[in-house]
């Protein structure tokens, strides 16, 4: 039996996750795909129970998992224990134990919410953009890292570090992606101040003659937050760093209408992958039922198609989405002019759908 780990975490974290596993039950019915979907503690409330953010158990059940799908992690409550005990410690530990080094993050535009962006609708209606994003080095990772005081200051430092093959196997990944899509990869570095920006323009070309069908362009990072506001159509496939992937994909996220719509993907070598809402654990709206299940939803989508290799079952999720959204049901976070539904309504309108 396929198996995939439900880990809920801490916040809205459960409540989106509820929809999601809703959703998993309906394809069994429906497709007898047998999923089981065991559940386990993360983050402040694994913390909580059993004095760790990313207990044994939980980190051997997603290992043994054929996928794990993630609510969020985090809340105030955790801020002031050890950093290495903070919730969002996890995250960078699950990513590295199960060397999910892709981050595949669409920002795709519902034609419904176009109304919902910030920015005009003619400037993001049909919008599909796939930030790849490498995850697991990069200036989170580096070493040496610490505060420490020096002639009598307090100073903090990190370090950025890329070798070659950590940069070969992400471009990999980023036109392999391509190739499924416009067959456009956009490189963004800094190029112009960093060493280790030179080194990955250089690797990035280098991938690139291997897809002689996919055009690549660079773009430095300041210039690419510039763009992705001024014209966010002009991408397909954006490929880069984890620390500029981080902030560009949360900007990306906003061009859509809601961070409470966008799915994630974090991918190892074999197509195993952690799959979750780009959101976090949204503490001002916990325990309301008003978070919108949309972005989880959609991450199962991503999984069946990416670790399960189900593309039907994925596209049958995105229309089910698609029809929820055109039937006029908003949550709070992406209504107009409706009256916003629950998060279980909405969870509710998708199963209907499927
Ligand atoms: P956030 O994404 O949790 O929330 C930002 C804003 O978006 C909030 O106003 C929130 O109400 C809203 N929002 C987020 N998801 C929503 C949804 N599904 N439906 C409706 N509205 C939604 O970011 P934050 O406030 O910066 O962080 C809160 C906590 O989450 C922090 O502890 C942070 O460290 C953590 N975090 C975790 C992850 C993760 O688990 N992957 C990612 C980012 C932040």
């Amino acid at each position: 039996m396929p198996k995939i780990a439900i880990l809920p975490g801490d916040g809205i974290g459960p409540e989106v996750a509820e929809q999601a596993v809703r959703v998993i039950e309906a394809i069994n019915a429906k497709h007898n795909t047998g999923f089981e979907c065991p559940t386990a503690p993360m983050g402040g409330t694994a913390y909580d129970l059993h004095g760790h953010p990313l207990p044994p158990a939980t980190l051997a059940l997603a290992q043994e998992c054929d996928a794990v799908l993630l609510g969020a992690v985090g809340g105030p409550q955790w801020e002031a224990i050890k950093r290495e005990h903070r919730p969002e410690r996890a995250l960078l530990g699950i990513r590295k134990a199960l060397n999910l080094f892709a981050n595949l993050r669409p920002a795709t535009l519902f034609p419904q919410l176009a109304e919902a962006s910030t920015l005009k609708p003619e400037v993001v209606s049909g919008l599909d953009i796939m930030i790849v994003r490498e995850l697991t080095g990069g200036i989170y990772f580096g070493q040496p890292r610490g505060l420490e005081t020096r002639d009598g200051e307090r100073m903090g430092f990190n370090t950025l570090t890329y070798t070659e093959s950590e940069i070969r196997r992400i471009g990999h990944v980023a036109f392999r992606t391509a190739l499924l899509r416009d067959k456009r990869v956009c490189s963004v570095d800094k190029a112009n101040v960093l060493e280790v920006s030179e080194l990955w323009r250089e690797i990035m070309i280098s991938v690139g003659e291997e897809y002689p069908e996919v055009e690549l362009s660079h773009m430095y990072i300041d210039n690419a937050c510039m763009q992705l506001v001024r014209a966010p159509k002009q991408f397909d496939v954006v490929v880069t760093t984890n620390l500029f992937g981080d902030i560009l994909s949360d900007a990306a996220s906003m061009l859509t209408g809601s961070i409470g719509m966008l799915p994630s993907a974090s991918l190892d070598q074999n197509g195993k992958g952690m799959y979750e809402p780009v959101h976090g654990s949204a503490p001002d709206i916990q325990g309301q039922g008003i978070a919108n299940p949309l972005a989880t939803i959609l991450s199962v989508a991503m999984m069946m198609r990416s670790t399960f290799k189900l593309p039907e079952i994925a596209a049958s999720i995105e229309n089910a989405v698609a029809e929820s959204l055109e039937s006029g049901l908003r949550t709070a976070d992406i209504a107009t002019s409706q009256t916003p539904c629950s998060t279980s309504e909405m969870g509710d309108a998708v199963i209907s759908k499927l």
